[in-house]
């Protein structure tokens, strides 16, 4: 057996059967671009394989050495791979600037951070593994509009036709000299390798004598500027005084440019990966540095506790009280792993988990309850009641003792809110009942929340949280 296909028998062991088997087809029949930082958003919906169980399967085969993770910062405003990393070690909270777009971004690890997988050189050598090699326009296609951009081949083909005016390959230390008619519209030129551009402000009468103008690509993530001109004849000298080839394009950015920029994909998103068990557990104490915070917008925290289980030990005697405690944790964390979310960790009898959405956290929350039901029965006795809160709201990611944890007021918000269900109450915030998705969840089970005012400890402002009965 090769070492590849004894990979392969350990992946069968720990994924899914069905991810696994659309895995080996796209290695051995995925073209090489289908290779290259795969959207697995996308990858599981045209291999009918279930989101988790893909992202699960990708994330066991990258720890085999047959996938490379990587983590994208994604342009906001053009959907451009800004930065790819190895890990989101190397990820900083600084802006990262967009040189197309001349614009700063602050990161967020749920609306600018992707994770994409690309096949490794050991399973299956790809062009993009030497990205020197890639033609000019799959170059820019694979590794700047790469899995953010809902591109098809006539699209990208058909922006290339209607948006470029002009493309060359600038090898280390060359120059040439483009003749051009500009239009009376913005142009931008723009090169992906250096993420360099110039940006030109075309309008007034159009000249009837060629201009001068030039671009020199002498470092990275450089705008220089805007120039005003008027339409009409130029040669433009493109200089490349670097030490890598740079593919520069003369992009009219206008409507049509915009609108093939604006057709994005859903990703995966690093929040999302965060939050997933399978990570959890496969990159423990790995996903990020000592002294590294990462914000995220949206996260859904979900707090436990068991009611009374002090009078639990009181009235069962230690051991069957411990018995029965770990018998919760174990319900606990399958329900969080089948509603797609991650146990941070636990605390006494209390659990931390978080999902990526508020219907995800609010679906556990409903679970539990149902589990813990039939836990008890099969105990014969309402021996354990479990308490429940929710919140969401933006918080930062950051290693506490070893382990990826979450900081900030919504975490605080969120334990504060499980203090105050009753016993088998699930306690929510306004965030949570108002998420359309949530909202729907608890029509269709017939349940009403019920609202009430709130002061929670070291919490100024008083709030409304929700009684789902
Ligand atoms: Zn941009």
């Amino acid at each position: 057996m090769s070492e590849t296909e004894s990979r392969f028998t350990v992946l069968r062991q720990s994924a899914d059967h069905d991810a696994v088997a659309a895995i080996e087809r796209l290695v051995r029949e995925g073209s090489d671009r289908a290779l290259n930082r795969i959207n697995l958003l996308d990858f599981a919906a045209a291999s009918n394989v279930n989101e988790e169980k893909a992202i699960a399967a990708f994330l066991h085969a990258s720890r085999l050495g047959l996938f490379d993770m990587s983590w994208n910062l994604l342009c906001p405003g053009c959907g451009g791979i800004l930065d790819a990393n190895a890990t989101l070690k190397t990820v900083h909270r600084e802006d990262y600037h967009c040189a197309l777009c001349a614009a700063g971004y602050e990161p967020t690890l749920d609306e600018m951070v992707e994770v994409s997988f690309s096949v490794s050189p050991r399973l299956r050598r790809i062009a993009a593994h030497d990205p020197n090699s890639l033609p000019f326009w799959e170059y820019t296609r694979q590794l700047f509009w790469s899995s953010g951009i809902d591109f098809s081949d006539d699209s990208f083909a058909q922006m290339v036709s209607e948006v470029v005016l002009e493309s060359i390959e600038l090898p280390p230390g060359a120059k040439s000299v483009v003749s051009l008619q500009l239009p009376d519209q913005f142009i931008i030129v723009f090169d992906p390798v250096t993420h360099s551009s110039q940006f030109f402000d075309v309008k007034g009468e159009p000249a009837t004598e060629c201009r001068d103008l030039s671009v020199v690509f002498n470092k990275a993530h450089a705008h220089f500027g805007t120039l005003a001109i008027q339409p009409g004849p130029v040669r433009l000298v493109l200089e490349n005084r670097t030490d890598q080839r740079v593919l520069p394009a003369v992009y009219i950015a206008g409507d049509a440019l915009h609108h093939m920029l604006s057709r994005r994909k859903k990703f995966l998103t690093a929040n999302r990966l965060l939050t997933n068990q399978t990570f959890r557990d496969i990159y423990r104490t790995d996903a990020l540095d000592v002294d590294q915070q990462l914000k995220i917008t949206s996260l859904s925290f979900l707090f436990t506790d068991l009611k009374g289980s002090t009078e639990l030990y009181e009235r069962v005697g230690d051991l069957v009280a411990y018995d029965l405690v770990k018998a919760h944790f174990g319900v606990l964390n399958e329900v969080v792993a089948a509603e797609a979310g991650a146990v941070v960790k636990t605390i006494g009898d209390a659990v931390m988990a978080t999902f990526s959405t508020p219907d995800r956290a609010l679906a556990a929350a409903l679970h539990m309850r149902r589990a813990m039901l039939k836990l008890n029965a099969e105990r014969r006795g309402e021996d354990m009641l479990l308490k429940i809160g929710i919140h969401e709201g933006p918080c930062l990611a950051v290693t506490v003792n070893d382990r990826l944890d979450y900081f900030g007021q919504t975490v605080n918000i969120a334990a504060r809110v499980q203090g105050l269900a009753m016993s088998r109450s699930i306690f929510a915030t306004e965030p949570v009942v108002q998420d359309p998705a949530a909202s729907r969840m608890l029509a269709s089970a017939g349940l009403v929340a019920v609202p009430q005012s709130a002061s929670l400890r070291g919490i100024a402002d008083k709030l409304t949280v929700y009684e789902i009965a």
